[in-house]
């Protein structure tokens, strides 16, 4: 999974106000992602979000 900042993800599970929607607001060894539901801001290793997120392709 290629990230980008701006770009919209889904996680599988939710987060804990609820939400699955996701933005990338940071890339690099390690990404850094907003809630849209809450805007908390949390980062992990890119090859954990790859687990992490619903992927389409
Ligand atoms: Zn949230």
């Amino acid at each position: 999974m290629k990230y980008e900042i701006g770009m919209k993800i889904m996680t599988k599970k939710p987060h804990v106000c609820g939400s699955v929607n996701w933005e990338v607001i940071r890339t690099g060894a390690d990404i850094k992602i907003k809630c849209l539901g809450c805007s908390r801001e949390v980062m992990f290793p890119k090859y954990e979000l790859d687990k992490k997120i619903k992927q389409d392709k």
